[in-house]
């Protein structure tokens, strides 16, 4: 059983009252998220550290903290400061992203899952598996729970999910195989969650300085000859004060804002498509027509249905999983209200893309304009109807009788929530047009900083020296699961990587 381990917060401190005594670092690490959190920690095991996050730390709120409140969660979002940040994409669907110390894994719901060989393969990375595997390890220890006791509704899923033929049972497992399994949470028994925050314990003290509040605003650069190099930022704090902050010699500066946020600082900074940085009238660093490209929101449908009887309101986050390899994942979530349940389905491959432009050339805490195109792609339709298949069968499970009513005459139905699933689940033209009115998001978007693309296999900005970037932005594909466990593993990676290179250069 761990327990709640506060210490970083030594590390922390709000940006109004930050006063670097020594403004400069070997590496300065932009967001304290997912991946952000453990890469730092990592780094600071023998570099100096500075962790810049825009949100602020969340350790007393419980909305934040309790895996009863996720509903409750959503619905204090407010436009300035709350720990989720709202958003809608140009496809017109509302969409969320962290706004906290922790990053996403503050605000999402819990589900730990280890991304899967294809995603490995596909990623640009030319991975050390020994090392992939001790990263995962190191997050696990601190932050994953394996507790098998599930609630009576995720039981019930379970046993519909093997009816509707998603075999083997794979029991418990964290690893990403077809079938039907029950995977880690980053809740404990007791429902508080765990983060990437955590992470932040491992730090090394006198290495490690983390800001809260603090919004970068953009990258700073040197220029010798040819050679363009970051050479440090600049942040706001909640005044609007403007600070700025240097890289040494030989440091480094890593973009871990996230999907929408590295390729946004990046854009802000003059690196992106010359000809969208001329159109905002931001002075060109590097012409890089792919930062912004290839964002990917993998999507979701769901079915949902009212309980004849109420589900008790304590939620619970999503443990159980039924898994089609390459095409669709399905999940269930009790915890979004008393009386009803969705069974869900994510496309775990899509294919349709968008992309990301800046909404402002100003400001950094402007949210960037993002598509994805939801379906653009017919593969993903497939996908979509193929998940919705199985959850048609999976309804007709006898573990799943119990939430239905019964009419006077005795006959059993459902009584569904929203959109009904159509009666006939082979019908492809109603399948494609139920895939396309319930699309939602998961909040597993990626894209903008494409590996091979915009950074190297080893996460450096081509072009520019001094320059990571290492988050979701950086996905080629999707991890086929959810992301979390793949985030902030490669946080971990990546300091490890870094450090090695750099033992490695003397
Ligand atoms: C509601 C929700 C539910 C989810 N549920 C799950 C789940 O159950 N399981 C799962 O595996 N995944 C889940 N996800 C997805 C997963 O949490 C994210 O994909 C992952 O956390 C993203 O990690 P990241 O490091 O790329 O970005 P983030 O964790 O979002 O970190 C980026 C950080 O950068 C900061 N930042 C951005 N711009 C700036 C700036 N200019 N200056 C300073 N700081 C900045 C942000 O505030 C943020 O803290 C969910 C996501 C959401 C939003």
């Amino acid at each position: 059983m761990l327990c709640a381990d506060l210490s970083y917060l030594k590390f922390v401190k709000d940006a109004t009252t930050f006063l670097p005594e020594d403004n400069h670092y070997d590496y300065i690490v932009v967001g304290g998220g997912t991946a952000g959190c453990p890469l730092a920690a990592t780094l600071s095991e023998n570099y100096t550290v500075l962790l810049i996050e825009r949100g602020g730390d969340a350790h007393t709120n419980p909305y934040v903290m309790r895996e009863e409140n996720l509903l409750d969660n959503a619905l204090q979002i407010n436009d300035k400061d709350s720990p989720a940040e709202s958003f809608t994409s140009e496809d017109g669907i509302p969409n969320i992203r962290g706004r906290v110390l922790g990053g996403s894994s503050m605000v999402n719901f819990g589900f730990y899952s280890r991304g899967d060989d294809d995603f490995y393969n596909r990623s640009g990375i030319d991975w050390d598996f020994d090392m992939q595997k001790t990263a995962y390890e190191w997050i696990e220890e601190t932050v994953v729970f394996r507790k098998n006791e599930l609630n009576l509704f995720q039981s019930s899923v379970r046993e519909a999910l093997l009816h509707a033929d998603l075999k083997p049972d794979n029991g418990f497992t964290l690893d990403h195989e077809g079938g039907t399994k029950t995977t880690g949470s980053t809740f404990d028994a007791t429902g508080r969650r765990y983060g990437a925050v955590e992470l932040l314990n491992k730090g090394k003290p006198g290495n490690l300085q983390v800001i809260i509040n603090a919004t970068v605003e953009r990258v700073l650069f040197n220029s010798y000859s040819t050679d363009i190099s970051a050479a440090g930022v600049i942040y706001k704090d909640s005044n609007g004060r403007s600070q700025q902050v240097q890289v040494r010699r030989n440091g480094e500066v890593i973009l871990s804002a996230g999907a929408l946020g590295s390729p946004q600082l990046l854009l802000l900074s003059g690196v992106g498509p010359s000809s969208d940085l001329a159109s905002m009238n931001i002075p060109l660093v590097h012409h890089q027509p792919f930062v912004g490209q290839f964002m990917i929101d993998p999507p979701l449908n769901q079915v949902s249905f009212i309980s004849p009887f109420p589900i008790p309101i304590k939620g619970s986050s999503d443990r159980t999983v039924g898994i089609q390899k390459n095409l669709y994942i399905i999940e269930a979530v009790s915890a979004i209200a008393s009386f009803f349940s969705p069974a869900i389905t994510k496309t775990s491959r899509p294919m349709s893309s968008g992309s990301l432009k800046l909404a402002s050339a100003k400001s950094a805490s402007i949210t960037p304009r993002v598509r994805f195109n939801y379906f653009a792609d017919s593969r993903d339709i497939s996908a979509c109807i193929s998940g919705l298949q199985t959850i048609g069968k999976m309804i007709r499970s006898p573990s799943m009788d119990q939430y239905k009513f019964v009419d006077k005459d005795g006959n059993k139905y459902y009584q569904f929530l929203g959109l009904s699933l159509p009666e006939n689940i082979s019908d492809r033209s109603k399948m494609e047009s139920y895939c396309r009115r319930t699309v939602a998001p998961i909040y597993h978007y990626h894209g903008g900083c494409t590996m091979k693309k915009v950074t190297d296999g080893d996460f450096k900005v081509t072009g520019i020296k001094a320059l990571r970037v290492v988050d979701g932005s950086t996905f080629v594909a999707s991890p086929g699961t959810n992301p979390q466990a793949t985030l902030l593993m490669m946080g971990r990676y990546a300091g490890l990587k870094i450090r090695e290179e750099r033992i490695r250069q003397g």
